[in-house]
């Protein structure tokens, strides 16, 4: 038992977070250190993990995608202020509406 706290707390030093998250095997808490969930005391990484902290991922995706959004707005923004063919401008607004909602729902995904 010693052994194992002394291992949690050798984990916490080194930048691994402790998640709400219990092992499904011993019921220890689980750990995450580089996008990888584990079980301090089983050791090794936890297989059934990967459906556990499904709300991290998530949120990991969710910032990825809003940057990627953000990213591909500012193209459009770019490319929208050079058209002068309307037809075009018409397709690229499509896209802007469309990238701006999902801006919005991801915003939403992003709440707790
Ligand atoms: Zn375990």
């Amino acid at each position: 038992m010693n052994e194992q706290v002394k291992k949690m707390a050798e984990l916490l030093r080194s930048g691994a977070t402790m998640l709400q998250d219990v092992c499904p095997t011993c019921g220890s808490p689980l750990f995450r250190f580089e996008d990888r969930v584990f079980c301090a005391k089983c050791g090794g990484f936890s297989s059934k993990v990967s459906d556990a902290p499904k709300s991290d991922n998530t949120e990991a995706v969710v910032a990825q995608l809003t940057s990627t959004v953000l990213k591909k707005l500012m193209e459009l923004d770019v490319e929208v202020n050079k058209t002068t063919d309307f037809e075009k401008l018409y397709k690229l607004a499509k896209v802007v509406l469309t990238l701006l909602k999902a801006l919005e729902l991801l915003a939403r995904l992003r709440k707790p």
